[in-house]
This record gives C-alpha cells, structure tokens and sequence, in this order.
C-alpha cells in the first residue's frame, strides 16, 4: 500500500466525476481512501475556479486543509483554479505542495522534481503519460445514481464565460467510452453532464466556428438540425438504465429530435441553461434565443409531456441590463413556471468578452433584481409542488428516507421524502400526502417487494 488519498471536490458535477476518476487512478497506483484529510497522506484539492466566489472558496478551501493535514502529508492542487492560475497559486501559496493541471497524475506530481518545481508543468520535450481524465475508469460507486461527463471543453464563447479558456475546446468521448462507464458503474440512473452536453459528438462531426458577429450567433439555427452524437446517446444510455437525465442544454442545441428522445427515456426533465430572455441582453451575452422563442419551446414540451419538469438558470447585472430587460425576466419566470430555477449575479470575469463592455450594473442593485427573481421562483416552485399532493409518483431511493421522482435531479431540486424502510437503489410507488417548499413528503404504495431490491424485482421494473 503506498500510502493513503483523500480528495476535495469543489465546483460542479463535472469536478465531481474528474475526482472519481483521479481517486480511480489513485487506487490503481496502489493507494487506499482516507477516513478524512485529516489522517491522509495525500490530500487533493480539485478546485472550481468559474467566477470569483468560487476562487474564493477554493482558496479557502487550500488554506483549511493544509492547516488540518497531519506532519509530512502532501497536499496537491488540481482542477479548474490550477488549469486558470496555477503559476500565481504556487508563488501565491507556498504550503501547496504541487499545483498540477487536470489530468496530471498526483502520483507524478508528487514525483521529486527538484528544488522549487510547485508548478507541475511537463518539461519542454517532456510528455505527459496519457491520463485523459475523461476516459480514466471510475471508482464504483454505491449510489444508486452517478454523473457520466461525455465531454470536456466547449466550443462557445459566451460573454460572461471562462472556461473555454482553461478546460479548451470540446472534446466529446465516444459513444462505446461512454456506454462502458455506464455499465462499469452499475447504477439506475445516469445523470449525463458536460459543458455543452447537447453539443456532444458535434466537435467529432464538424466544428462550428463561433463568432462574435450575432447574426452569424442567429445564423447557427442549424444547431436546430439532429446532431445525431446527442440523440443518439440518450437512446443508448436509456436502454441500459431505468433512467437517463440530461443537465447544461444549450438552448439552440434543445432540437425537436433530442425533445422527443428525452421523453422517450422517462424521464422528461429538462434543465434549459437560458441565462436571460432579453434578445438585446442575449446578444451581448454572445447568445442565442429571447423569451418567444423559450417560451414556444416550453410549451412544446409541455404538449409532448404535460408531467415534464423544467430547471434553468439566470445571471443577473450582466454589463448594459436594463429595467426593461429586467422587467421581461420577470414577466417570463411567471409565465413559464419553471419548477426549478437558480439565479446568479454577474461575476466579471479576466479574459471574457464581457470584461471589456460598459454599462456595468452596480452590485447592490444586481442583488436587488436576484432576490426578486427568487421570491417569484420560490413561490411557484412551492405551487407546482403542492399540485403534486395526491398523485402517485415512481421514485428512485437514494438513501433511507430520501427518493426522487423524474421531476428531481439529485444535488439541485428539492427531494421525496419517503419511509426509511425502503432500501437505497429501489424503484417504488409512492402517494403524495404532502409538501413542504421544494420536498414532497410521500407514502409506499403498491408492491412492498419493490422495496427489496433484488434483480428478479429490478429487472421486471424496467
Ligand atoms: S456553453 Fe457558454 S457558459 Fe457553458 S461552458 Fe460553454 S462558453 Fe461557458
């Protein structure tokens, strides 16, 4: 045994699966968990570095488990602050051991490299052993659900965004890559992720030059046309699964094809990463769409799955948004009543496009327009909830007590609560006699079996 890991993941779902795959990769070079950072012999921190909370909280973060590790562990940086600012974090942080890019080996990175080599950076003519992250085998996992990433990079520019600029262009996986993860994981439900998850194989297809002229932006309504990597995916995915879910949809990449393949799973849950509905503001976010053309879409969705469930997310004080801009948000929340929605102010971020525009919005009243987005939000995510009371749900149990329906991806939306009796990794029938704001509260109904898990009572669920 060469000695003992643990692992801090910061960030998003996407983070959550590159530190899988590192401990996989850990475990491989012979490595155990640790009970905690505390008692480990190397400590990871997988940082996040998307907007200027998140930094903050990865420093923290560093500063936290450093002073905790025990005499003599080394305590490795890796992930998006690393890929973004890993030369200033080693000079800036001299208790980090070794800042190594995504997908460097920590069993590399702690290899002795002389004197003040903290940066892990390949040497010139030096290659780094082929550890692409996004094809490293997972550790297992004893959930009954796990997030699969088909993709990493992206091929957008976004104006408030970064990562393209640190994670690169998209690169997804191949079809027979991801099926293999799915079936070496051994779960109900797969929770696909990427950047641009809707986009994927496209970058394999032909890849789409991006341009700062919006009606080229407009011009891209091909992505309307099947890009056949995505449907494709859900179809291959949903048959090994009871159920497949699809986060970060791109809204111009939602195609009729892909609409009626997500609903086709059982799944009809749709997570529409609009950000705005203001076309003027949209514009220059450098993206597409406005509030017509997402509300059209909704109701589509709605006549095709009148049970579906929509999340999105907003960004709130983007450079030049006006009261009307603000004005037409609001009208849009309460007219599509989504069932879930998160919202973010704007966080200018070095090197994006939106760096360099006027008209900035002053935080405090960024934070203003945020909390009325929310308090509209919040009350009809509780109406829609409360309509719920009464029907008969199939939920999955993730824990004792805790299950969810289709309506509810794990980590975001609210939960089910269910009997503690019923064993984690069940499909079950339940009643809903109650809500609580986000949660449901529900009861057992139909084949108590359900709740023994055994693969005769699986498989006759599919
Ligand atoms: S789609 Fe836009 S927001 Fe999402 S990762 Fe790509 S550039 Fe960033």
């Amino acid at each position: 045994m060469r000695g003992s890991y643990w692992i801090e993941t910061l960030g998003c779902p996407k983070n959550q699966v590159d530190s899988d795959k590192l401990a996989g990769s850990l475990l491989l070079d012979g490595y155990e968990a640790a009970s905690g950072p505390e008692s480990a012999d190397v400590v990871v921190v997988n940082t996040c570095a998307f907007i200027e909370p998140a930094r903050a909280e990865s420093v923290e973060t560093i500063l936290s488990l450093s002073q905790g590790r025990r005499a003599g562990a080394r305590l490795v940086v890796t992930g998006c602050l690393a890929a973004r600012a890993g030369e200033e974090l080693a000079l800036a942080m001299p208790e980090v051991d070794v800042v190594a890019d995504v997908g460097v080996p920590v069993e590399l990175a702690l290899a002795p490299r002389g004197r003040g080599a903290s940066r892990w950076r390949p040497r010139s003519g030096e290659t780094v052993p082929s550890l692409d992250l996004l094809e490293m085998p997972r550790r297992p996992t004893d959930a009954p659900w796990a997030y699969v990433k088909v993709a990493e990079g992206c091929d957008r520019r976004c104006g408030f965004c970064a990562i393209p600029s640190f994670r690169g262009p998209q690169r997804s996986r191949t079809l027979e890559a991801v099926l293999a993860e799915v079936d070496a994981l051994q779960v109900r439900e797969v929770v696909l992720v990427a950047q641009d998850l809707a986009s994927f194989g496209r970058d394999r297809s032909a890849r789409v030059a991006s341009s700062s002229d919006h009606s080229e932006l407009d011009a891209l309504v091909p992505d309307a046309v099947d890009v056949p990597g995505i449907v494709e995916l859900v179809e291959a995915v949903s048959a090994r699964v009871d159920r497949v879910r699809l986060l970060y949809l791109y809204p111009s990449s939602l195609t009729d094809g892909l609409v009626d393949a997500i609903c086709a799973t059982g799944v009809p849950y749709f997570d529409l990463s609009l950000q705005h509905v203001s076309r003027p503001l949209l514009r220059r976010m450098r993206r597409f769409g406005n509030s017509e053309r997402f509300l059209a879409r909704i109701r589509q969705i709605r006549e095709k799955a009148p049970e579906a469930a929509l999340r999105s997310s907003f960004i709130l004080g983007y450079p030049g948004e006006t009261e009307e801009d603000h004005d037409e948000l609001l009208s849009f929340i309460g007219e599509a009543e989504l069932d879930w929605a998160g919202f973010f102010t704007f966080s200018n971020e070095d090197g994006t496009y939106a760096a360099s525009l006027d008209g900035a919005v002053p935080e405090s009243l960024a934070l203003e327009r945020l909390r009325e987005c929310a308090e509209l939000q919040d009350a009809i995510t509780a109406r829609r909830r409360a309509v719920l009371v009464g029907s008969r749900l199939e939920v999955l149990v993730d824990a004792p007590g805790i299950a969810r329906s289709h309506r509810e991806a794990p980590e975001i939306d609210g939960v089910i609560r269910v009997p503690t009796s019923l064993a984690a990794g069940s499909l079950v029938g339940v009643e809903v006699v109650g809500a609580e704001g986000p949660d449901l509260l529900a009861e057992l109904v139909g084949d108590r079996r359900a709740g023994i898990s055994s693969d005769g009572v699986v498989a006759a669920l599919r």
